[in-house]
């Protein structure tokens, strides 16, 4: 028999396409797919109830989707405290060149962790350092996520421009773009599921114009078309960046991708700060996303992404939290504030984007953007029970009348429950899926680790 949760008397914002809100609503999640949604108690006599949720004082929203992220990067936060992207890049890389398989494990699971406590069920991850003999790096995130319980999109990462051929991470973290191409076809035919309701779907993901060949950049976009994957990559984060572009390539960073193969429906980008009106016509002319990172490209100093341009002109648009390297925290709950915020520091001040805007970012916009709209992003029948109930009862959002406006301008809402696949991976604020005091314990040590071996502590 089927097994079904029932929650009821929640505050459901589905995120549909009207932006439906059910004041006192309920939802009958079935097996991994959410079977149906309304207004007022679920329906008596259902069978099979497993569970049964009184949500009073909750909001129910899709599970966020985290649409940008670099796990590794766990162990090397609170360094270049002060620096602007390139300056703070090459002070890590020679840091992050001495990573292995088991540190990235500890880093896969500890940056999970911070994603699903703050609401998140469906991650992208970004990886692109490949030390030779550090072992099966993309295996040990792919064993961290299953053992969470996340839904899972790693991007297959790859560098291949060192600088002694002008590029600018050292060359002691880059591969040919042979081993590049050949290692990401493995990792694609080995781990990508693309069957409905999947929990892993693997991306083609040379890392920036700046740390790979164009050789590679054109290879890869092959590669992801041939195999029927997406792809993914960073553009347009910084002036330096486009400085860069314009001087070897003589073109901005999106047209040189353009030229590469790199806009299209099946692309997603992460950051896209420094757009110009005809980059921003390009990308919704060919539906290419969008990862939108507002704490790093703060933290970096990268700049205002123009995310309310984006949207008018239909481009998709998600939330991102990036590499924690850049953004300490790596929770994606919060990041819907910082959207709000700094979006409303840019020229459309307080019209920039709503507070149910970010959520929808958050929701929908990341499931349109890795191209999983049709299963996840809002809560509706038939799609994946990828849930999270947002505990507003204490005494941080109580007085907020709004449940909405609690959880995006409030203080981090706590999860009273987070279901992934139906299945619940944070309960009452705590992971279900792992022990929090382990995870502490295992990740400093391999950030301990990882510092000795780089020479940073004796
Ligand atoms: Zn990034």
């Amino acid at each position: 028999m089927t097994e079904r949760v029932v929650i009821d008397n929640a505050h459901i914002a589905t995120v549909d396409a009207d932006d439906t809100e059910l004041p006192r609503g309920h939802v009958v999640v079935a097996g991994n797919r959410i079977e149906s949604v309304g207004a007022g108690p679920a329906p008596e006599g259902l069978e099979g109830v497993t569970r049964h949720v009184d949500a009073a004082g909750r909001l129910l929203t899709p599970g966020l989707v985290n649409t940008h992220h670099h796990f590794y990067q766990w162990l090397t936060r609170g360094m270049a405290q002060d620096s602007n992207l390139f300056d703070w890049l090459t002070t890590l890389y020679p840091v992050w060149a001495r990573i292995d398989e088991e540190m990235t494990y500890a880093a896969a699971l500890g940056s999970l962790a911070a994603l699903a406590t703050s609401g998140v069920s469906c991650a992208v991850d970004h990886h692109y350092v490949f030390p030779r003999g550090a072992g099966d790096l993309f295996a040990a995130e792919v064993r961290a996520a299953a053992e969470l319980g996340v839904r899972f999109a790693p991007a297959r990462g790859s560098m291949d421009l060192g600088a002694s051929d002008g590029g600018l991470p050292p060359d002691s973290a880059v591969e040919s773009t042979d081993a590049a191409l050949a290692a990401t076809a493995e990792a694609v035919d080995r781990w990508h599921d693309p069957s409905p309701g999947s929990m892993l779907r693997v991306a083609v993901a040379p890392c920036s114009p700046f740390s790979v060949s164009t050789d590679l950049l054109r290879e890869a976009a092959v590669l992801a078309r041939d195999k029927g994957v997406r792809l993914h990559t960073h553009g347009s984060e910084t002036v330096e960046e486009e400085a860069f572009c314009r001087e070897r390539f003589g073109l901005g960073p999106t047209d040189y991708l353009e030229s590469t193969g790199w806009l299209g429906d099946d692309v997603w980008m992460a950051h896209c700060v420094h757009m110009d009106d005809s980059d921003i016509a390009k990308f919704a002319a060919t539906g290419t996303g969008v990862a939108h990172c507002p704490s790093s490209n703060a933290r970096l100093a990268a700049g205002i992404a123009r995310v309310p341009d984006l949207l008018a002109a239909g481009v998709p648009v998600g939330l991102g939290v990036d590499g924690t390297a850049s953004n300490e925290a790596g929770e994606l709950g919060t990041e819907l504030r910082n959207a709000v915020l700094v979006n409303r520091l840019g020229p459309h001040r307080e019209k920039a984007l709503t507070v149910r805007g970010a959520l929808r970012l958050a929701t929908m916009g990341g499931a349109r953007v890795i191209g999983r709209d049709g299963e996840l992003g809002s809560v509706e029948p038939g799609k994946l029970a990828d849930l999270a109930l947002w505990d507003l009862s204490g005494f941080r959002h109580s007085s907020i009348a709004d449940p909405v406006a609690a959880l995006v301008l409030g203080a981090a809402a706590p999860l009273t429950l987070l279901l992934v696949d139906g299945r619940p991976v944070v309960e009452d604020g705590r992971l279900r899926t792992a022990d929090e005091d382990r995870l502490a314990r295992l990740t400093r040590a391999e950030a301990r680790r990882l510092a000795r071996l780089a020479g940073l502590t004796g």
